[in-house]
């Protein structure tokens, strides 16, 4: 998926804004607009095209931006469909091996059971080991003194 990037910064708070442009400045489609209208962004609705006030606009961006910026505890994971932080089931997540020193932690939502995963680096990982219950693919328990585990010519 395309980064996008809402930065509140791009709106002129002194003008208005069609759907179309709003969309065309955040490089969104304009149902997304809609959707945006429909979660609390005012628009002047009175007459047709619907028109955005650029500082409502500039400060449902900002909220946007607030709410995303929702922390996860070190023992937590995001949930994306519960849209908040959650303590995996159990307490329980499997190290999966993107790259020699990249990875993913993956659990299940406490609440909601589907899956919750966080990127994490190899280096870092053996922190998370002191609040989860961690299963790491076979072949990297014993290495973590290692900083190339893909190197070891005992993985496999
Ligand atoms: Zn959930």
């Amino acid at each position: 998926m395309k980064k996008r990037c809402l930065n509140p910064n791009l709106v002129k708070i002194n003008r208005n804004y069609t759907f179309e442009e709003v969309a065309s400045v955040f490089c969104v489609h304009k149902n997304t607009v809609a959707r945006w209208v429909r979660n609390g962004l005012n628009c002047l609705q009175d007459q047709k095209p619907y028109l955005v006030l650029g500082s409502e606009l500039k400060s449902f961006l900002q909220r946007k931006r607030e709410s995303k910026k929702q922390k996860c505890k070190p023992n937590e994971l995001y949930c994306l469909r519960c849209k908040a932080p959650t303590i995996p089931a159990e307490n329980f997540v499997e190290y999966q091996l993107i790259s020699s020193t990249k990875g993913r932690l993956v659990g299940f939502c406490s609440r909601c059971e589907c899956i919750v995963n966080k990127f994490v680096s190899f280096s870092s990982l053996q922190g998370y080991e002191e609040v989860f219950e961690v299963s790491k693919p076979k072949g990297l328990e014993d290495i973590n003194d290692s900083n190339n585990p893909l190197l070891n010519s005992d993985f496999r």
